[in-house]
């Protein structure tokens, strides 16, 4: 990777969501990387701090916040502390979600409250905390994770889809809110991703949801960072309000019909 890529963040700062883990860690190390201060937050203090030490070690910098992103006082008092800590905001990753797996007939109005709170409650308030760093900011943008359960049906938990689904159109028409203030905002839908959240489903899981991996391999969380950094970044200056399947083709392909044809 040229240099000049590898820098694309410098005097930048981010605040990523869920970022103690999985693919917000690889975010925040990336976005680190690239020159930016970064703000981790996580409901895990600890997972979260684990991570700034990573990117202190690596020779970058930020701050690690413990927070709920669906709770309003939290994520309110989160950006405020971020900003102050890194002097300003210019990037937001929407990245903390959780997943139930479960058929319809078993899930519990709890279950939707929770994966709504936390998968599209939460960039509610995120983006509304963060709106006055973003229109500060010469560089501001927007990157939310949806998923590619927001394109086509793969799993057993319909909450999870349809919030991932509000993810899109959330991304689409805030795109077209900001925009006019130089604000871009756009949204990364990963296929399966080698992390915990993955871990929750069982082989048999993915086998029956006709998953195939059309580039012949599982998704890592770089691959998602990758996109997210890319989307963030000054060199996708003319894309805003777009969804971004990361899915190695997996919502390309149907199940074969015949084993032979796989
Ligand atoms: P993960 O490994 O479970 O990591 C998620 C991180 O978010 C964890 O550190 C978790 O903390 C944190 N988190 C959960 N609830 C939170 C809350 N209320 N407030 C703050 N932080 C919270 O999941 P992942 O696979 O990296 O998923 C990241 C994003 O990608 C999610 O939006 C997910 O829906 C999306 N995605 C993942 C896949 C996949 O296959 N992995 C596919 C499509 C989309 P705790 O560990 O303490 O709960």
């Amino acid at each position: 990777m040229a240099q000049a890529e590898r820098r694309d963040f410098e005097g930048r700062k981010a605040f990523v969501t869920g970022g103690g883990a999985g693919i917000g860690r690889a975010i925040a190390l990336h976005l680190a990387e690239a020159g930016a201060k970064v703000a981790v937050i996580d409901l895990d203090g600890g997972a979260a701090s684990g991570v700034l030490k990573e990117i202190r070690a690596a020779g970058g910098d930020g701050i690690a916040i413990e927070a709920d992103v669906s709770q309003e006082a939290a994520v309110d008092q989160a950006v405020v502390d971020a900003a102050e800590a890194l002097g300003g905001l210019d990037v937001l990753v929407n990245n903390a979600g959780i997943v139930i797996i479960k058929r319809f007939a078993e899930t519990t109005l709890d279950d939707w409250d929770r994966t709504f709170g936390v998968n599209l409650r939460s960039m509610f308030l995120t983006c509304r905390a963060m709106l006055p760093h973003l229109r500060d900011s010469t560089a501001g943008a927007i990157v939310n994770i949806a998923s590619m359960a927001a394109l086509r049906y793969t799993v057993p938990h319909l909450p999870y889809a349809a919030a991932k689904a509000g993810v899109v159109s959330f991304t689409r028409d805030l795109a077209f809110e900001l925009g006019g203030e130089g604000i871009r905002v756009n949204a990364v839908a990963p296929g399966p991703t080698a992390t915990a959240m993955m871990g929750r489903l069982t082989d048999d899981e993915v086998d029956s949801a006709g998953l195939r991996f059309v580039l012949s391999r599982m998704g890592r969380p770089e691959d998602v960072a990758e996109a997210v950094a890319f989307l963030a970044s000054d060199r996708a200056s003319y894309i805003t309000g777009a969804t971004l399947p990361v899915t190695g083709g997996a919502e390309l392909a149907s199940r074969p019909l015949r084993s032979e044809d796989g």
